[in-house]
């Protein structure tokens, strides 16, 4: 057959819209997707869960899918309908402090992390299930709901150390909201590369004297606690199987996160957990050790 050179030439450029169109596609499945979980929490899940959409979101690195659990108290036929699909994620982030998930749930969340999925733990998501072995290997450290020396020692940093400390005592506690100074410990990973020594963080609770298993984990920057007189984790990574876990106490309400350090550190650390490399460039807007950047 006899194809007209006009209409061949119309076939060309129609496959090459195609094929551009092929590539746009692709490009956009760079993305890396990440699931946010929520549902239940002693804290405004449902003003931070947005502002964590946003810092994700804002950089263009990440696509966002939310996961609401059943309200506190629901039945376990409303819990059987709840069954994130972790494996179809990059990444998790946990903004959950609530009621034990069910064992399919559990489970399932074991394998995508353990299999080499990336978890992110946000302030009072290190307060939730005490009683969850391999969550606690995951977070590290975690702090409230009964935990005492039993579940671990200390983590904090005395004379430019990491202490393990196993004394007595409860875990978890914090002083009244206030902005404070985050300061690097480890300048060697990625994650800190191109941060400054030392940044003003807005106002949020300090947590301190968290404690857990604190096996596999790495303390990237510290803040000292005026209440606890300590220099305690304020960024730190976990390795759990082939997953990597990155846990931040910072983020109890929707100012804490509002934060340009915030912003980065959350974005640097989850492309990191995912990838293993950071991409994104610090902003120009990052904080100074003397005055919090606000984000609007
Ligand atoms: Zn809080």
């Amino acid at each position: 057959m006899k194809i007209p050179f006009r209409s061949l030439f119309t076939s060309l450029f129609v496959g090459g819209l195609v094929i551009a169109g092929a590539l746009t596609a692709e490009e956009g499945d760079k993305k890396l997707k990440v699931l946010i979980i929520d549902g239940q929490n002693n804290h405004d899940w449902k003003s931070t869960t947005p502002v964590l959409r946003r810092a994700l979101e804002s950089c263009e690195r990440f696509s966002v899918e939310v996961s609401t659990s059943p309200a506190t108290g629901a039945t376990a036929e409303e819990w059987a309908k709840w069954n994130p699909k972790f494996a179809s994620y990059d990444a998790v982030l946990s903004n959950y402090n609530g009621e034990l998930w069910p064992d399919t749930v559990k489970s399932a969340f074991e394998k995508y992390v353990g299999d080499g999925g990336a978890f992110v733990v946000v302030h009072a998501a290190n307060n939730a299930f005490p009683e969850w072995e391999a969550y606690n290997q995951m977070i590290g450290l975690g702090g409230w709901g009964g935990r005492t020396e039993a579940s671990g020692p200390y983590l904090y940093v005395k004379d430019g150390h990491l202490m393990r400390d196993t004394s007595a005592g409860r875990g978890g506690s914090h002083g009244a909201q206030h902005e404070f100074n985050v300061d690097t410990f480890d300048s060697s990973h990625p994650i800190m590369s191109g941060l400054p020594k030392t940044w003003k963080h807005a106002k949020d609770e300090l947590y301190d004297s968290l404690r857990g298993p604190a096996e596999n984990v790495k303390v990237l920057a510290t803040a000292y606690s005026p209440d606890s007189k300590k220099h305690e984790p304020m960024i730190m990574t976990v390795s759990y199987g082939k997953g990597r876990v990155f846990h931040t106490p910072m983020g109890h309400a929707d100012y804490s996160m509002l934060c340009q350090g915030f912003f980065t550190i959350v974005d640097h650390l989850l492309e990191w957990a995912v990838t293993g490399a950071v991409t994104l460039p610090v902003s120009s807007e990052f904080p100074s050790p003397d005055a919090v950047k606000a984000i609007k």
